[in-house]
């Protein structure tokens, strides 16, 4: 068997047998967006990590240093927000090619710098080494009152699914960054640059995290790093439950449907399968859903949508479009393709 034949998340499945030997201090281990482990004072450890390389994440053309170390700080931010968590230390793991110029690490460093001083997390350590391509990979430690931090097993029938901000810009950046040459890319429109920068600069939600995670009333929450499709798959798969998402009521920028326009692909596909939009998902009860949306938006300026709602596990996880129901696949970014 190949690893295209079970795919990235058949793997982590089966790599996540035997990997617990001491329960004790474990609240939550592999499967959510960063494992929960408990500690001696009253706040659990928060843990996760998340890689970068060349020519799969990114191509050193169309990113600049800046924001490749930015943005490799800022996925994990992502994963810590996705907990309810507050982010505290890094470990920044460097492979460079030799003939590297110094000047670029130098300002892959001023990025990751940026970000870590704006979200009041230190750079503790971590490992440089050679390598034929690059690689940066962060390993992110933050904290959570255990009260309040949100897995992804809790969804249940009847809540409300949520988003923040809007999907599928980064998609479509993406999609515009593998086009497009560097001449075009530099004298691109608005709406182009809107969605390029989506792509090249996510912002973590964590002051939306902490808002949702203090007022304790979402039951699951996870980041859309694969795309919303593949998400809900988690949520569902994790709480033992069904969905449907309403395909009209997907949040997308007036930009990204410009763009897919100019690009021919759909705006709803980007919106649901394109990925790396670093948004919140979370799931919570419909009389509560008002008073939440209100207080992120209020509190953050962020705006929150609903885009569907928790079904029975007999329903399955569905798209709705125009009352027209179909099966919502995982099809989001999946490293080995496969299941
Ligand atoms: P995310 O998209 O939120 O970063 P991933 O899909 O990368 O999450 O990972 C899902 C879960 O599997 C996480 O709990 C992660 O820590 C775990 N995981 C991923 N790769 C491995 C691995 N090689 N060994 C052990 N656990 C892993
Ligand atoms: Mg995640």
């Amino acid at each position: 068997m190949k690893l295209h034949d079970i795919g990235e998340f058949g793997l982590i499945e089966r790599i996540s047998s035997g990997t617990v030997n001491n329960p004790e201090g474990l609240v939550a281990g592999i499967g959510d967006d960063a494992a929960v482990l408990k500690t001696p004072g009253d706040k659990n450890l928060l843990v996760t990590c998340d890689m970068l390389v060349e020519g799969v994440h990114f191509l050193p053309k169309r990113i600049t240093p800046y924001q490749l170390g930015r943005k490799a700080l800022a996925v994990n931010l992502s994963d810590i927000a996705a907990m309810g968590g507050i982010p505290r230390h890094a470990l920044v793991s460097i492979a460079l090619p030799i003939g590297l110029a110094l000047e670029y690490v130098d300002e892959l460093y001023r990025g990751l710098k940026d970000i870590a001083q704006k979200t009041g997390v230190n750079v503790v350590g971590g490992d440089t080494v050679r390598a034929p391509i690059l690689i940066i990979d962060v390993a992110l430690l933050g904290e959570a009152d255990p009260t309040t931090v949100v897995f992804r097993g809790g969804a249940r029938p009847g809540d409300l699914i949520m988003v923040t901000g809007n999907l599928g810009a980064s998609a479509a950046g993406l999609n515009l960054l593998l086009r497009d040459d560097e001449a075009s890319l530099a004298t691109a429109g608005e709406a182009n640059k809107i969605v390029i920068k989506a792509h090249l600069e996510p912002v973590p939600r964590l002051a939306e995290s902490r808002v949702i995670a203090g007022i304790r009333s979402a039951t699951a929450m996870i980041d859309i790093s694969d795309g919303l499709a593949s998400e809900v798959n988690h949520i569902c798969r994790i709480s033992c439950t069904g969905a449907r998402i309403w395909a009209d009521r997907l949040p997308i920028l007036e930009a990204t449907l410009r763009v897919a326009e100019s690009i021919g692909k759909s705006p709803t596909s980007l919106a649901l399968y394109g990925g790396e939009d670093y948004e919140l998902l979370f799931t919570i009860h419909p009389n509560l859903a008002g008073d939440l949306k209100a207080t992120v938006e209020k509190a953050t300026g962020t705006p929150v949508t609903v885009v569907g709602e928790i079904m029975p596990p007999e329903f399955g996880i569905c798209l709705v479009t125009d009352g027209r129901l179909e099966e919502l696949q995982a099809k989001g970014y999946n490293h080995f393709g496969g299941a």
